[in-house]
């Protein structure tokens, strides 16, 4: 499932994306516009405008609340998703490209010591060429994810 997300909603993309899913935001403040590209990319529209998610219900997904764990939540259940930490961090979060495995060595000169010397696998944006790892994100993710979950 890919997502494409209006303005209002431009934070949740971040998070689609540390969860793996494609996720797409649209700066055009015009509401067929977005509609056009959610349909003719094949992306489930979210957006702040309920009345859009009554007029095109299944394509599009309106949601009532501001805060970004609220709306995840609110999205999983209007979608049956059960969002889960399978495919957490597969994604850039700046390209929205699915990451790559990378050598170890061929990152040595691009991550702190540190964590050259504590992790063993590292993943690469083919985009940007940021490099990611398991980091202390990982754990503030996975405790957010069981927040939404209990909700
Ligand atoms: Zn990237």
């Amino acid at each position: 499932m890919k997502f494409l997300l209006t303005r209002e909603v431009g934070r949740l993309a971040r998070w689609l994306r540390i969860l793996g899913y494609d996720a797409r935001y649209e700066s055009s403040a015009n509401a067929s516009a977005c509609v056009l590209a959610a349909i003719k990319e094949d992306r489930v529209l979210v957006t702040r405008d309920r009345r859009l998610g009554r007029r095109h219900a299944g394509t599009i997904v309106g949601l009532g609340c501001d805060e970004v764990k609220a709306q995840l939540r609110e999205l999983g259940r209007q979608l049956g998703l059960r969002w889960d930490a399978s495919r957490m961090f597969t994604r850039c979060l700046v390209c929205n490209r699915s990451l790559e495995a990378v050598e170890k060595d061929s990152i040595k000169e691009r991550v702190p010591e540190f964590v050259f010397k504590t992790q063993e696998q590292f993943q690469q944006c083919p985009a940007c060429r940021r490099v990611y790892w398991r980091g202390t994100h990982w754990g503030h993710v996975t405790r957010v994810l069981e927040e939404i979950q209990k909700g």
